[in-house]
């Protein structure tokens, strides 16, 4: 066990008791580690295909000779072309566009925003890590809805209803992943609709839609076109799963005006650097780019589940670019775990989650895929 932290009792009370985000090891260091080469990472749901080839031509425009001074300047801080860019791209006007280091930055911009101790926010047992983090550090109380039980119908995934039941007077936000991280699970565009009318007003409904360009179904409306009937809601979006810029770091919140406008008062003047502005704004423009890789992610996840069904591990469904698996039991997801790193496959351990028999593995590429399903039947042989 590491040493007592000799300032632990200098830190705000919310921080000395906050458990920090794990994140997945580097490529290079598993190799370093585990004396392999050639390992592929299944473990943070980046897009394998990388950006479109347009955002390399972008960057390397930034980066020429005159433009290098430009690195040496600090960014538009108002973000002026990506929002303009977003604005267009989403039917809505700038003043609704919040940017975002990450749209992680913006989930702790709306926790800076709107809460305080005297507070409460709601998420899901199994919801995407960084609600409880950004809850947590603002001294704001924690209010964790049940998940829906294995077994169930949409099993691991949000009860709205018991999301609901726990929105009181003290509640300002209300976070909801859609598809969520970890487990893929999705809700339902009119169930979603339906809490949007329960609610009242002051209850702000954080929907995460960092996997949106995977999940759409045809048919489903855009949930920025909810903004119209619904003040109340903010929707983050990002980057750094189907557009492939992870490494820059650059999400968005799509927002009522006033909501916009007071996570722009909280906000650093320059959360997002100018490569990042650049680089999203290409991106933007080639949604073909964007089609292909939903539509080669939707063969390799069908491959990964039908690849995991067959060496007999079931696979919740799943509408990101990721499935849950479940291994059965915490030591055999941990061997497992174990066994992949070894055969140079990394993926990502949830015990932090509290669901310590899965792995969540990410949808990479057709070969890649394949690479982990042969090292999966290799522990299977053995086990
Ligand atoms: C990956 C992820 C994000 C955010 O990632 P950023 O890189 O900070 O934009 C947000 N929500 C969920 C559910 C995610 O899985």
């Amino acid at each position: 066990m590491s040493p007592r932290n000799p300032y632990i009792d200098l830190a705000a009370p919310a921080v000395s008791e906050l458990a920090p985000y794990l994140p997945g090891k580097p490529v290079a260091e598993v190799e370093r580690e585990f004396g392999i080469t050639d390992a592929v990472k299944l473990a943070s749901n980046e897009n394998p295909r990388g950006p479109s080839p347009r955002v390399r031509e972008a960057l390397a425009r930034v980066l020429d000779e005159q433009a290098t001074a430009g690195i040496a300047r600090y960014p538009d801080g108002a973000g002026y072309y990506l929002r303009s860019a977003l604005a267009e791209h989403l039917g809505v006007a700038p003043e609704q566009v919040t940017l975002g280091n990450g749209s992680n930055d913006v989930l702790v911009l709306l926790a800076e925003t709107f809460l305080t101790p005297a507070t409460s926010a709601i998420y899901d047992e199994y919801s995407f890590v960084v609600y409880r983090l950004a809850v947590q550090a603002c001294g704001a109380e924690a209010r964790v809805a049940a998940s829906r039980p294995p077994g169930a119908a949409q099993a691991l995934g949000h009860d709205l209803a018991a999301m609901r039941a726990l929105v009181d007077e003290t509640t300002r936000l209300l976070f909801i992943a859609n598809p969520n991280n970890p487990t893929g699970t999705w809700v339902e565009q009119q169930a979603l609709l339906e809490l949007l009318r329960s609610l009242p007003p002051g209850v702000i409904v954080v929907l995460d839609e960092a996997y949106l360009e995977y999940a759409r179904q045809p048919g489903d409306a855009d949930a920025v076109r909810w903004l119209a009937e619904f003040p109340n809601l903010v929707i983050v979006r990002t980057f750094s799963k189907a557009y492939g810029l992870a490494s820059l770091r650059v999400g968005y919140g799509v927002s009522a005006p006033g909501i916009a406008e007071l996570l722009n008062r909280v906000r650093q003047p320059f959360n997002v650097n100018s490569l990042a502005q650049v680089a999203a704004i290409a991106a933007l423009e080639d949604q073909h780019w964007i089609d292909a890789c939903v539509e080669a992610n939707a063969a390799a996840r069908a491959e990964l589940c039908a690849g995991l069904e067959q060496l007999g591990f079931a696979a919740l469904p799943s509408r990101g670019n990721f499935v849950l698996a479940d291994f059965g039991s915490a030591a055999t997801a941990a061997a497992c775990n174990d066994f992949l790193l070894r055969a140079g496959v990394i993926v990502r351990p949830v015990a932090n989650y509290g669901l310590a028999r899965y792995l969540r593995i990410t949808a990479g590429t057709a070969a890649e895929v394949r690479k982990l399903l042969a090292a999966l039947a290799d522990f299977r042989s053995r086990s």
